[in-house]
């Protein structure tokens, strides 16, 4: 099978890292820009000291 399967998935390029990324297209993207998982979270983590 040489048919890849992208349906229902998207790119979106990380605005931290600035790569692409396969999404769902069910995955809600923020208005200032898609974050992926390895960036989202050392933000957390960053975010996360007080
Ligand atoms: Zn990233």
């Amino acid at each position: 099978m040489s048919k890849q399967r992208t349906e229902g998935l998207r790119h979106e390029t990380c605005v931290v890292c600035g790569r692409r990324w396969i999404v769902s297209k069910l995955a809600v993207v923020p208005k200032s820009g898609y974050v992926c998982p390895g960036c989202a979270g050392r933000k957390i983590k960053k975010e996360n000291k007080k």
